[in-house]
């Protein structure tokens, strides 16, 4: 009896990604006693930072989008009183294809102007400037709530969402490439492939599978302030940290048990209780935490959302001066094989960033699109056969694109989706796609029919990447409130 009240709880939670994290932040910061679990020695899931062989490599996520004022992800760094060792970037990212350079500005007239240079088209301004406005306008609205508890509270929410639904109701009835036929008339094949690409980094899906809204928001992110983390995307979470109550780290949960209190939660040989719990698992990995029942049934539901996706990874430390951006999106001319996408993201440390990297040494994390089912249940010699030779390709590309001599890499190696099985307990990576036929409300929402029992991260309300998990963290800080 003792042990239990030690070890009671008012929130668990489950994973210490980014929602997760910033979940257990927000708790504690009202006054809550919150408990982390993490599985890992370290927090951040898809956006930390680890160290391979004393070099230093950002997981997944490289680029921090949106951190200005009045925005969801300042607001919420804001409330915590938290700073964050930000360098301002002044383009998020630069598309380089068949030799040409096109930066993504933050400013429109910066970005206009370059973007006469590749791709000139009469149109240009008259459809980036309504891209603009589209996305200042988006974020302005942040009224809604999403529930999913009762079908009463899903109707109160989808009444919520009406101002957002008047706002932009004709970019929610068309596709995006419907869209930018209208409004880039004769756009030629290079200048699609270019915001099709784009599109790959935000929503997972091209012009043709994205509404016109979420493509308008998808081409605007470049638009919200941009910024460098110093350190690597982990330094996030160092910040974070300390506003909470209670982490623990290298303790995975392999049991949970609801109870008439609220949930047991089995970690390693020690067992906690709370009377809240939040998951921060993918909802598709969470049906294995329950015993048959009807929690196990109902997170069973969610495996039809893992739609195999996945991202192969090459991390590697160059030796150079060279003048390096932060991020490149590489276009290719097809896809590279194990591969499903014709564009590579690469991102390397700064070049004044030594913890990231020595001096006159860059670390790049590079993510490409794969399919986890690719590399599942391979021979191991096929495997690893498979996974060098990508790593070479990639290197190889990276190299010729960017002017680098291959012998400037220092250190480096290559990771599957079935790296990240291992580490983060998931292969499916991105979230859930934000496409034209599976509006926003057809995925989960941060509640559950359980008492008690919540979710966060990018599998769950509102989508992936920073800014799209912290609007759950608000989401789920509503549901807690209400
Ligand atoms: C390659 C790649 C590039 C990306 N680039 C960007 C980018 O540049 N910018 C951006 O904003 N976003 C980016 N994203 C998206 C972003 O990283 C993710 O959407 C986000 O990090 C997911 O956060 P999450 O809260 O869902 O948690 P996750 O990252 O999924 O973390 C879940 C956590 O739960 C832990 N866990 C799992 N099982 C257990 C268990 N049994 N017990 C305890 N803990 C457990 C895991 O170890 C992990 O720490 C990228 C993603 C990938 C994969």
């Amino acid at each position: 009896m003792v042990h239990k009240a030690l070890n009671m709880y008012d929130v668990v939670v489950v994973g210490g990604g980014i929602g997760g994290t910033c979940a257990a932040a927000m708790l504690s910061a009202k006054g809550k006693k919150v408990l982390l679990l993490e599985k890992e020695p370290y927090l951040g899931g898809c956006s930390s930072t680890f160290s391979h062989q004393g070099f230093r490599y950002n997981t997944g996520a490289t680029t921090f989008a949106g951190f200005e004022e009045g925005m969801p992800v300042h607001r919420f760094f804001e409330s915590l009183h938290v700073t964050l060792p930000l360098l301002p970037l002044s383009s998020a990212y630069v598309q380089i294809q068949k030799g040409k350079a096109l930066p993504r500005f933050e400013d429109l007239e910066a970005f206009l102007e370059a973007l006469e240079r590749v791709h000139p088209h009469p149109q240009n301004r008259a459809f980036w400037e309504e891209i603009w406005r589209i996305n200042r306008a988006f974020y302005a609205h942040q009224d809604y709530v999403f529930s999913k508890r009762s079908w009463g509270d899903f109707a109160r929410s989808l009444v919520s969402f009406l101002p957002i639904a008047r706002a932009f109701f004709p970019l929610l009835l068309r596709r995006g490439d419907g869209y930018i036929r209208a409004k880039l008339p004769g756009i030629s094949s290079a200048y699609k492939a270019t915001l099709d690409a784009s599109l790959r980094i935000v929503t997972q899906t091209t012009t043709h599978e994205a509404s016109a809204l979420s493509t308008a928001l998808a081409l605007g992110y470049p638009f919200l302030h941009n910024a460098y983390v110093q350190g690597g995307m982990g330094a996030l979470f160092d910040a974070l940290e300390p506003c909470i109550t209670h982490v623990r780290k290298k303790t995975p949960v392999s049991r949970i048990f609801a109870r008439s209190y609220g949930f047991e939660i089995h970690a390693r040989h020690e067992v906690f209780h709370a009377r809240t719990l939040v998951l921060n698992t993918p909802v598709f990995e969470s049906a294995r935490f329950f015993e048959s029942g009807a929690i196990h049934a109902y997170f069973s539901r969610f495996k039809s959302l893992d739609n195999d996706q996945s991202a192969f990874m090459v991390y590697a430390t160059f030796r150079t001066d060279a003048p390096l951006e932060h991020h490149y999106q590489i276009l290719l001319d097809r896809p590279l094989p194990q591969t499903t996408s014709d564009a590579l993201f690469a991102s390397f440390s700064d070049a004044n960033d030594h913890d990231l990297a020595p001096q006159r040494h860059r670390s790049m994390t590079l993510s490409v699109h794969t399919k986890s089912s690719w590399w599942r249940g391979l021979p191991p010699a096929l495997y690893k056969a498979q996974k060098s030779a990508l790593v070479s390709q990639i290197l190889d590309q990276v190299c010729a694109t960017l002017g680098l001599e291959k012998s400037c890499v220092v250190h480096h190696f290559g990771a599957t989706p079935k790296t990240f099985a291992r580490y983060l307990g998931r292969a499916q990576l991105g979230g859930i796609p934000m496409s034209y036929t599976r509006p926003f409300f057809t995925n989960p929402a941060n509640d559950t029919p359980f008492r008690g029992l919540y979710m966060v991260g990018d599998t769950t309300f509102a989508a992936q990447g920073w800014p799209g998990v912290i609007a759950g963290v608000n989401n789920l800080q509503k549901l807690l409130d209400a």
